[in-house]
């Protein structure tokens, strides 16, 4: 028998390569079903001489946001910010430290926030909690959805300022927003890259954001 030819070997294949182009990197993507924010690697790279190199992923510094008059130091360390008999929407909030090369970071995120009804917390420390990060970058506060307060002329929209550290980084202070809020528009401060999608399982508002650090 004589061997198979490139292009025959190639034509009986045909049925088997579609499927296996089907599920390549670079063929369609399914968008993650908690709605996540993923960060992108970029396409390998051709240089010319027939073989390609992967890029290098990058991820895009968070932006930073007016710390606001709010802040206090020394929150406690803590995952759930919320009392028993509290008001308000739960939420579920979390993600990962990352740095401009997309890799998870150890280090520290420290949110503080408004309660369900608008108000901070300036005797105490209630929606107030420090986190200590290992190696994963992975952070969770299980807290309510913030109101909305009055600020000189409107409301501001809901939001949860966080500070955001790892050594050998650029600490970053910044407030996270929510999608869909109507004060979004308008808002003086909001930065549009720091909305977060959310969506709501068993009752639970959830949202997930991936801080990144500028070294
Ligand atoms: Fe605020």
């Amino acid at each position: 028998m004589r061997p198979l030819t490139r292009r025959q070997i190639l034509r009986g294949l045909g049925g088997l390569g579609a499927v296996l182009l089907a599920g390549c990197p670079g063929g369609t993507r399914t968008a993650p079903k908690d709605g996540r924010t993923q960060p992108r690697p970029t396409p390998a790279i051709d240089d010319g001489d027939g073989d390609t190199f992967a890029n290098p992923a990058v991820c895009a510094a968070t932006a930073d946001n007016i710390e606001g008059p709010y802040f206090k130091p020394g929150a406690p360390h803590r995952a759930t910010l919320f009392a028993d008999k509290d008001p308000g929407e739960r939420l579920s909030l979390g993600g990962t430290l990352r740095g401009l090369d997309c890799q998870p970071l150890a280090g520290e995120v420290e949110i503080w926030q408004a309660d369900a009804n608008g108000d901070y917390d300036m005797a105490g420390f209630r929606y107030r909690a420090a986190l200590t990060l290992d190696a994963s970058g992975s952070w969770h506060v299980d807290t309510v959805v913030p109101g909305r307060y009055f600020n000189v002329k409107r409301y501001r929209p809901a939001h949860i300022h966080a500070k955001v550290r790892a050594p050998g980084y650029r600490e970053l202070t910044t407030q996270l927003y929510f999608e869909g809020d109507p004060y979004n528009d308008g808002d003086p401060f909001i930065d549009t890259s720091l909305i977060m999608p959310t969506r709501v399982v068993q009752g639970v508002r959830h949202a997930q954001f991936d801080f990144v650090l500028a070294a």
